[in-house]
């Protein structure tokens, strides 16, 4: 039986305890998250002194490397943007850390600006030109940043203490009948499941304090609703936890894991290349409806 545990305002079923976190399926908030939330003085200091994963040189090494793909990518998510809007306009990209999806914005012909704490990324983004404010996205910032007819959140809201604090700060900086764009890991999937209770693994996703919360599809569409937000379209990333079943065990091996991120990366460079992206679509759509996905994407208006 798993034990139900209370903190402040959150209560839930127990998930996993790592590290004196336990991770609860929160009936308040209706995502899962861990207990106790650590507070932004706490992150911050995490942050500053322990490491910071867009600062580290390797990464934008990494993702130069990748830069077709991450063009790819980020130009068909912008397409779809597009459609949802009805044409290009003004986009804000909170947590923009090297500038890929900002770069692509402006290329094709976005008012792209970002917002980013990490000094070097930031650094990086004004050497190549790119328009980008140094600072966190807090209730300040959003005060004096402007209005936008979109807002870009890749990989932000599972690192923060308040996920609904800051799609509401989102909310305030959108135009009316703006788009909100959210990328969050799609965790306790179950692929990972499969991986866990069958192959040995401990659940590595469960990663406190870094990831603070755990969200799936309809647990991130019931919080944008519950924002005032209306979801319009969801998609998903390729499901890496199928690298695991097939042997590829990335997880205990990191250099496997740029092996499987460079396959994953064919795949999709070469049914784009080939004029074949609305057959990775329909595949990518198809995994979706299945609840697979390494990261799952959701684009929401922003409702009167
Ligand atoms: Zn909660």
């Amino acid at each position: 039986m798993s034990d139900r545990k209370c903190w402040m305002d959150h209560s839930g079923i127990v998930l996993h305890s790592v590290d004196g976190f336990d991770v609860i399926h929160c009936e308040s908030c209706g995502f899962k998250h861990i207990i106790p939330i650590p507070d932004e003085e706490e992150l911050e200091r995490i942050y500053k002194h322990e490491y910071h994963v867009k600062d580290k040189p390797l990464m934008l090494q990494h993702q130069l490397e990748d830069q077709e793909w991450h063009d790819a990518t980020n130009a068909a998510r912008l397409e779809t943007i597009e459609k949802l809007l009805g044409r290009k306009g003004s986009i804000l990209d909170v947590g923009s850390g090297n500038g890929f999806f900002l770069k692509q914005a402006a290329e094709l012909g976005w008012q792209a600006k970002g917002v980013e704490p990490a000094d070097k990324a930031v650094d990086y983004c004004n050497s190549i030109g790119l328009d980008v404010t140094h600072g966190v996205f807090d209730q300040e910032c959003a005060d004096s940043i402007g209005k936008f007819d979109a807002v870009h959140l890749w990989e932000v809201l599972e690192h923060l203490p308040d996920p609904a604090g800051m799609l509401s700060l989102c909310r305030q900086v959108l135009n009316p009948g703006g788009l909100i764009i959210v990328g969050v890991p799609n965790d306790y999937n179950k692929l990972q499941k499969i991986v866990t209770e069958n192959m040995d693994e401990e659940p590595w996703w469960v990663a406190p304090p870094h990831h603070i919360n755990f969200f799936n599809r309809s647990s991130l569409e019931n919080l944008l609703r519950r924002l005032n937000f209306e979801p319009l379209h969801h998609e998903i990333s390729f499901p890496l936890e199928l690298f695991l079943l097939m042997g590829k065990n990335y997880k205990r091996n990191p250099d496997l894991g740029r092996e499987c991120h460079a396959m994953r990366k064919e795949l999709e460079l070469n049914l784009t290349r080939t004029g074949n992206r609305d057959v990775l679509d329909k595949f990518y759509k198809s995994l979706d409806e299945a609840g697979f996905g390494r990261h799952t994407v959701v684009m929401a208006g922003k409702k009167d």
